[in-house]
């Protein structure tokens, strides 16, 4: 190699290292995801989706459209997708009514069916990274589109390790715009006193990805459960992982 290119490579490499997020153990505060991330509840909603709206795919239409968003947001994307027009109906109409209100009623009271039927699961390595970060007096709290955030945070037995949660139902009341816009994220950095840009957010979805890169969140790490590497990468992702015990070396 000759001088000029040594100089070239280290360039590269010293380039390389400036455009790198803070490493994790620089953060004051971390920000998950619950569908995907804390709890495996992805199954059982994309199953609850597609009672409420057949026929379904459901790994791909429920990537595309549903995951991560706010039910109302996801009918109309779905809905709007299949080229399907639907009145937007009241919050009182009876679940299954052939309205936004009605499909997403449908699916909320599926939803509540199964979880108090079958309870949720928290991924272990997710809870072991958690336990790890409230050792170190990392900050923690949890931001979800779903209106049922800690209620299965409550069922898997791990509400008690976040200081707060923003879920569909603070989104709502506080007039905030649902991932990917970073509305969400930001409330929650707020509530924590934290800083964004030392602040960690952890999502599965691609909405949710973009909305920490929106909100200017010093490291967005993306969990690759359902959606692929490459669309999380893509969405803005510094980081992909398959499972959070990856963050505990
Ligand atoms: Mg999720």
């Amino acid at each position: 190699m000759s001088p000029e290119q040594l100089m070239s490579t280290v360039l590269e490499t010293m380039a390389l290292r400036t455009s790198l997020p803070t490493p994790a153990h620089a953060h004051e505060a971390v920000l998950f995801d619950l569908d995907g991330v804390l709890t495996s509840t992805t199954e059982l909603h994309a199953a609850c989706w597609k009672q409420s709206f057949a026929p379904f795919d459901a790994d791909r239409e429920y990537v595309e459209h549903l995951d991560g968003r706010p039910r109302h947001a996801g009918v109309r994307a779905f809905l709007d997708a299949r080229g399907l027009p639907a009145p937007e109906g009241t919050p009182d109409d009876v679940p299954g009514t052939w309205s936004v209100h009605g499909i997403a009623n449908a699916k909320q009271w599926l939803v509540d069916e199964r979880l108090s039927r079958d309870g949720v699961t928290a991924y272990p390595g997710s809870v072991r990274w958690v336990r790890a970060l409230r050792r170190d007096g990392v900050r923690t709290a949890v931001v979800s589109s779903s209106a049922n955030c800690s209620a299965v945070l409550h069922a898997a037995g791990i509400l008690g390790l976040f200081e707060t949660t923003v879920g569909g139902d603070d989104l709502k009341r506080l007039r905030l715009r649902g991932k990917p816009a970073p509305d969400g994220f930001l409330e929650a950095a707020d509530r924590l006193g934290a800083d964004p840009a030392r602040t960690i957010v952890v999502e599965d979805a691609v909405a949710g990805v973009a909305a920490g890169r929106r909100g200017g969140f010093g490291l967005v790490v993306g969990v690759a459960r359902n959606a692929a590497p490459a669309e999380l990468r893509a969405a803005g992702a510094h980081l992909v992982i398959d499972d959070l015990s990856e963050m505990l070396s």
